[in-house]
């Protein structure tokens, strides 16, 4: 409970925390999964911009 085993956040994997890649607070495995990972997040981040730009009137105003 200590808190020094992290998980991959792509493949779920147990990582250390001294030697995890760590992007946008997210623990990864490996170079490769650091760099899926980075690259989902872009297009998912593209995917919302998308989504807003055809629906302007729904907003993303905290409520779900
Ligand atoms: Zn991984």
């Amino acid at each position: 409970m200590f808190g020094f085993t992290k998980h991959c956040t792509v493949c779920g994997m147990d990582v250390k925390k001294e030697t995890a890649i760590k992007r946008f607070g997210k623990y990864l495995c490996s170079e490769e999964h650091a760099q899926q990972y980075v690259q989902r997040r872009e297009e998912e981040e593209k995917r919302m911009i998308e989504e807003r730009k055809r629906h302007p009137e729904r907003r993303g105003g905290g409520c779900c």
